[in-house]
């Protein structure tokens, strides 16, 4: 008989382990507390216009790269366009109004640097040898069960970034731009892994690319896959409870009073959220404490803008600006110099698209802005918060138009969100924008394990691998080779890619 696997959160990590275990013979069925799937990869309408609130650009994503065999193993790839960024500047970055500009792939990355730092090439190289070196060390990020040089993988995940960088360069500036991807992974000086700058430098070097009409299609081509092989996934059907006999979880409890059995059960959510649904002497005190005290990510405040028609052209790269000379210490900030920096993008709707629709910008916000309105309903938090939010945007605003100076015309009108919005549609702790936070500086306990003290309850999602769509992508491999094993499921992927 099948088995019965439930999915507790229709996020990108919850639907990816849905098709996985579909396709092996189990019996999955997804509950998702909110009326759209995808969690951060949801999309939200206003007046006709779409903006997107999490995943906004991919990388690896030509066919033979990492993220494309993944994304043609979940069969993804034929349901969802993707559209490449600006190769000559995917990523363009203004440092109190120093422009500078990444290209993709080895090469050209290596010769572009090498333009605005001469006298630094040979060390670019050393650079980027080494971040492919970490990124090819993992059998997992590199799809290959070969490939697994352990004693690299940790003793640069044991080394802050700036530490690495110091040894490689001499030249601060340009230190500065390698790091100025860092609000793609709320990067921090001293605490964020050398391995974590790595793995994304890599990925979006390689390709990067924007998904044609807004991420959520790839949540509803998963959702689509996951039905095809006999699944279910329901929307707007919270779990409330997990259910637990003396030795293990036998079914969860969903807000309207339905129990569902369960064989197997995955959860797709913050740790934090997890240890509240679990009323058993399964989980322990102490791992309920560790659970709750994981460091968090700092939390993002974004100002989505609707343009008007035929006004703004349309930006085939991001575009990142700090209003400082170092991308470092922007979560840092004190109310009157919010904000230190952003990451300003737009929404891609086809191919050589000439004027844009919508984009966002984003910028650090830590939890504690918005503490005094937790608990309020969303929409109706009250007067203040819609001020509070209004004086942010227009800060916002300003310090993108200093760079971008065009911007202020092109604004038809703008929404908002904060770590209050992420908290309350994902249920991630403070509303941090990635998860739990990788710091060198703390013991392994600080890290999530998939498994957890109930044998048949495992976790999966951004917090136990990393973030982004390769990070829970393969942190749903990782989920799923617990039932069976990692070597089965790399070889599925090498199939389906033959
Ligand atoms: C602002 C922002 C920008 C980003 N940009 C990018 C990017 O450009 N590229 C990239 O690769 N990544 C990006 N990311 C990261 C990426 O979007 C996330 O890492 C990833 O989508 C997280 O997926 P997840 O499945 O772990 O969690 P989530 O997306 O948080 O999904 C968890 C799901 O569980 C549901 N849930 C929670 N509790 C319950 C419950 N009790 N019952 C039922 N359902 C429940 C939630 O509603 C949610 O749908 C961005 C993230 C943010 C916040």
């Amino acid at each position: 008989m099948k088995k019965n696997c439930v999915i507790i959160g229709g996020g990108l990590g919850g639907l990816a382990c849905g098709v996985i275990l579909a396709r092996n013979g189990y019996d999955v069925t997804v509950f998702e507390q909110n009326h759209q799937i995808g969690g951060c990869l949801q999309c939200f309408y206003r007046k006709g216009t779409k903006f997107e609130t999490g995943m906004h650009f991919i990388g690896s994503a030509l066919p033979n790269q990492n993220l494309y065999k993944l994304l043609n193993y979940l069969e993804v790839v034929g349901n969802v366009t993707l559209n490449q960024l600006d190769q000559n500047r995917y990523e363009r970055f203004s440092f109190k109004g120093n422009k500078f500009e990444f290209a993709t792939g080895k090469e050209a990355f290596i010769e572009k640097l090498s333009q605005y730092f001469p006298r630094e090439k040979d060390n670019i190289a050393t650079y980027y040898n080494l971040v492919e070196r970490i990124s090819n060390a993992s059998s997992l990020h590199s799809l290959d069960p070969t490939h697994n040089d352990v004693a690299l993988s940790t003793k640069y995940q044991l080394c802050s970034i700036n530490e690495v960088l110091d040894s490689i360069f001499d030249d601060e500036m340009l230190k500065n731009v390698i790091c100025g991807e860092n609000p793609l992974f709320a990067a921090e000086r001293d605490k964020t892994p050398f391995s974590s700058h790595a793995f994304i430098f890599d990925f979006y070097n390689q390709s990067a690319f924007r998904v044609q009409g807004g991420s959520d299609a790839i949540s509803l081509s998963l959702q689509n896959t996951i039905k095809k092989y006999g699944g279910n996934v329901f929307t707007g059907r919270r779990v409330t409870k997990i259910i637990c006999n003396d030795t293990q979880a036998t079914a969860v409890e969903i807000d309207n009073g339905e129990i569902a059995n369960a064989d197997l059960v995955i959860a797709n959510i913050h740790p934090a959220r997890l240890i509240e649904l679990v009323d058993s002497h399964l989980i322990r005190n102490a791992y309920r404490k560790r659970m709750s005290e994981l460091p968090e990510t700092v939390g993002c405040f974004s100002t989505y803008l609707k343009f008007k028609h035929g006004k703004q052209p349309y930006y085939n790269y991001n575009f990142y600006g700090y209003d400082q000379m170092s991308p470092w210490y922007c979560e840092n900030y004190s109310q009157d110099n919010w904000p230190r920096g952003y990451l300003y993008m737009h929404l891609n709707e086809k191919p050589q698209q000439q004027w844009a629709t919508s984009g966002v910008i984003l910028s650090y916000m830590n939890f504690d802005d918005v503490a005094q309105w937790k608990g309020t309903p969303v929409g109706q938090r009250g007067e203040d918060y819609e001020q509070f939010k209004r004086e942010k945007a227009e800060r916002l605003i300003d310090l993108v138009a200093r760079d971008l100076p065009e911007l202020k015309d092109s604004i038809e009108c703008y929404y908002t969100s904060t770590p209050l919005t992420y908290l309350d549609y994902t249920g991630t702790e403070d509303g941090s924008m990635y998860g739990v936070a990788k710091d060198i500086n703390l013991s392994m306990s600080s890290r999530v394990h998939h498994r957890t003290k109930i044998p048949n309850l495992l976790l999966t999602g951004q917090n136990i691998n990393s973030h982004g769509i390769l990070g829970v992508l393969v942190g749903s491999i990782v989920t799923c080779s617990e039932l069976m094993s990692e070597k089965e499921i790399l070889k599925q992927i090498k199939d389906a890619n033959e």
